[in-house]
């Protein structure tokens, strides 16, 4: 089995978070991607987020219909801040032996991974997607990673990937660049303006 995890705050989920996931589940011939909104994303505690039930009942009108896609409340029932270590920990005990995950993130969270907690233990236990962003350049792992940490990765060209010590890798794909972000959303919506095309209709309904 190959599981992704898409870990993300989706306030509010959008066209620009399913587009890639979707992308990434073809690219990687994923079975499954999970969706799993944060309780309280660590780096993005100087704003007020919406409610938890809000995200993760948008998440699941946003996902209806698709049955490769599914979400879980791991963060939520977890409780305290939402850190993507413990998150991984969680999935490797609770998936079938032998499965590999694959962690989804954009380019800009890759870019301070370094600011996560036990950051370079989570590069050891799963692979990591980034998905390029408009914006962000495709870097190399040494831009990201320190460098004593990048050369224990080797490009391995058959998979376009840094693989590490553990087996596990790091891609960098370039995916379909759809600049849209919750925090432009919700600059609209508060301004009036028309959030339809950005996110899915039935996500429009539930925040008007
Ligand atoms: P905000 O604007 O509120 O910071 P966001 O639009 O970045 O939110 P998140 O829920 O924080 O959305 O994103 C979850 C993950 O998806 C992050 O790793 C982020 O980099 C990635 N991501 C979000 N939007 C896009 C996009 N349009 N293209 C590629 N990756 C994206």
């Amino acid at each position: 089995m190959k599981w992704g995890l898409f870990g993300g705050t989706f306030d509010p989920v959008h066209l620009g978070h399913l587009r890639c996931a979707e992308e990434i589940l073809e690219l990687f011939h994923l079975d499954r991607i999970i969706f799993i909104p944060a309780r309280v994303q660590p780096l993005k505690t100087d704003r007020v987020i919406s409610p938890f039930h809000h995200r993760e009942q948008m998440l699941k009108l946003a996902i209806e219909g698709n049955p490769s896609f599914s979400i879980s409340d791991a963060e939520n029932r977890r409780g305290g801040k939402s850190y993507s270590i413990e998150t991984v920990r969680h999935f490797i005990d609770n998936s079938p032996d032998g499965t590999e995950l694959y962690f989804i993130l954009g380019q800009d969270a890759f870019h301070e991974i370094q600011m996560w907690k036990e950051w370079k233990e989570l590069a050891r236990l799963c692979n990591f997607v980034v998905m390029t962003r408009p914006g962000y350049e495709i870097k190399k792992l040494a831009d990201t990673f320190p460098p004593d940490l990048a050369s224990l990765f080797q490009y391995d060209s058959t998979a376009d990937g840094f693989r590490g010590p553990t087996g596990n890798s790091i891609f960098f794909r370039k995916l379909t660049l759809l600049d849209i972000s919750s925090t432009d959303i919700r600059n609209r919506v508060k301004a009036n303006l028309s959030i339809r095309y950005l996110v899915p209709d039935p996500v429009r309904d539930y925040i008007k």
